[in-house]
């Protein structure tokens, strides 16, 4: 299976969830930036901090941060796959992930697109109860997806690495579909 991944997909499409299973099975890594940057609110530092507020809205939180985040992240890895979820989130990222990419000889090999219905996404959502998760703030991140994250998907279609796949189901089925297309 390839190993350098990236996840694409607005919130709610099950791209933590899959994410993690596919990285549990291929001892790749999961580089999720949301989590990330939750582990820095919980432990009270500086950047977790910085970034509280910004996430409780449905904002995205700046790009410079991620960014030392991923770099750190993927810096540290000495050759083991991956898989980033949550990341990149617009253009921008993604224009500075190459580089970064390139600098570290590890080119992504393909991007999975998970596709949900915005009714779905919301009802999934809405069960989860995460502090980012009530309907005002939902509705904000859908905004935030169709604007700066969903450009992306035609950023890497252009780069031949996009595969879709549909987002309804069980999570073994889904699974099942997102290692199809990545074998
Ligand atoms: P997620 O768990 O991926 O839904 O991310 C939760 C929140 O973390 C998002 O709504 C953003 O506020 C923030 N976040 C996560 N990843 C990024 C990113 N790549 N760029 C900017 N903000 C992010």
């Amino acid at each position: 299976m390839k190993q350098r991944l990236l996840f694409l997909g607005p919130p709610g499409a099950g791209k933590g969830t899959q994410a993690a299973l596919l990285c549990d099975r291929h001892g790749l890594r999961h580089l999720s930036t949301g989590d990330l940057l939750r582990a820095e609110v919980s432990a009270g530092s500086e950047l977790g901090k910085e970034a509280e507020s910004v996430m409780n809205r449905g904002e995205l939180v700046s790009d410079s941060l991620v960014l030392a985040i991923v770099k750190a992240q993927l810096g540290a890895l000495n050759g083991q796959g991956w898989l980033l979820d949550g990341f990149p989130r617009n253009v921008a990222q993604a224009e500075a992930l190459d580089p970064l990419l390139q600098e570290l000889n590890q080119p992504i090999e393909a991007v999975v697109l998970l596709e949900l219905d915005d009714a779905v996404l919301i009802e999934r959502l809405l069960s989860r109860g995460r502090d980012d998760d009530n309907e005002a703030v939902i509705r904000n991140r859908l905004v935030v997806y169709a604007d700066k994250t969903e450009p992306l998907i035609e950023h890497y279609r252009q780069r031949g690495l996009l595969q879709s796949v549909e987002a309804n189901g069980n999570i073994e089925a889904i699974t099942e579909r997102i290692e199809g297309v990545l074998a």
